[in-house]
């Protein structure tokens, strides 16, 4: 059964842009699936057509096999959604917003404070219950977010750009539930423009690019493709220039920063063992931030290469 199936969609906005091209795609149940891909891509518009916020223009949606046309109750009930932007009433207080969101779904108020306080146990806002919303910040909003998402225990649950603005500390204890979540069987989907963040959570990853999707994979198989990965190497000692070590590519950045290029096969410990044969030190590194980027070059390079192929 399909948790979500999406066919041909397609989107124009009032001013007349094409936000979605025909847009196709499936999602199993049970899956943690990621919708990847760069501001504008149209992952907001897709997320807001599946949850009745934005009217499509053409296609088709159903969840759990319910038919967003001709079942809209039905694909409501089914669907929780973390929307990109806060849309809480500001002077609310937690609980309340929780307890609400339960009441449009018709549970009674009894079961529906039991519930807010399940969840905002689950989400670390319990002690904050009586706060107002405008009082709590915005990991504490978006934790809010998720819980009132989840008030009427719905079997798909759609975030979109959970973590944005986030800290590390939360953004963890976050990914940790929406992984315990899933395990309990609930299909999650959540898009992202961070490549890291499909990379931990999802098993499945589309990848969308104006308004078109340009790839779905496993996520082990999508990143077994990339076939460059960057990365900013901190050195121990200020260098002259950027050594020639065969079979990689390294540019300096600076006195102490080396840029280097791994080639797919080649490994960190191989280039620290040639930096180090040539005396070099490093200190410290991390992987520059452009493997989507680099994800996104690699799949239109591979997409020419094919039209070429099919036109030779
Ligand atoms: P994403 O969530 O991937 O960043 P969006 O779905 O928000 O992308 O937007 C996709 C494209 O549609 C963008 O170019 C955006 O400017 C445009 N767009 C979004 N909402 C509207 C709107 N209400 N009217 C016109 N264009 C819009
Ligand atoms: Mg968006």
């Amino acid at each position: 059964m399909h948790a979500l199936a999406v066919e041909q969609l397609r989107k124009v906005y009032r001013s007349g842009f094409e936000a979605l091209k025909g847009v196709d795609l499936s999602v199993e149940e049970g899956d943690f699936f990621a919708l990847l891909g760069p501001n504008g891509a149209g992952k907001s518009t897709l997320i807001g057509i599946v949850t009745s916020l934005v009217n499509k223009t053409a296609g088709r949606v159903a969840v759990f096999g319910h038919d967003l046309d001709r079942e809209p109750e039905a694909v409501k009930a089914s669907l929780g959604v973390v929307p990109q932007e806060f849309n809480f009433n500001l002077f609310l207080p937690v609980e309340e917003v929780v307890v609400n969101q339960a009441g449009y779904f018709g549970i009674p108020r009894r079961e529906a404070r039991r519930r807010a306080e399940f969840f905002l146990k689950k989400l670390d806002l319990w002690e904050r219950r009586r706060s107002e919303m405008r009082l709590l910040s915005g990991g504490m909003k978006r934790r809010l977010m998720i819980a009132r998402a989840l008030v009427h225990r719905p079997k798909l649950l759609i975030l979109d750009e959970p973590t944005a603005g986030v800290d590390i500390e939360i953004r963890r204890a976050m990914w940790d539930y929406l992984r315990e979540l899933n395990a309990e069987g609930t299909t999650i989907i959540l898009t992202t423009h961070y490549l890291e963040e499909a990379e931990s959570l999802c098993r499945n990853i589309a990848m969308i690019d104006q308004g078109r999707i340009s790839a779905v994979a496993e996520t082990q198989t999508l990143l077994a493709g990339l076939d460059i990965e960057t990365f900013v190497l901190n050195l121990t000692a200020p260098l002259a220039g950027a050594p020639g070590l065969d079979g990689f590519t390294l540019t300096q950045l600076d006195d102490t920063t080396l840029e280097a290029q791994l080639h797919r096969g080649q490994s960190l410990n191989d280039l620290f063992a040639a930096l180090r044969s040539v005396g070099i030190e490093v200190a410290s590194m991390r992987n520059k931030q452009n493997r989507l980027e680099q994800l996104f070059l690699e799949m239109v390079d591979r997409g020419r290469g094919a039209a070429a192929a099919q036109a030779a």
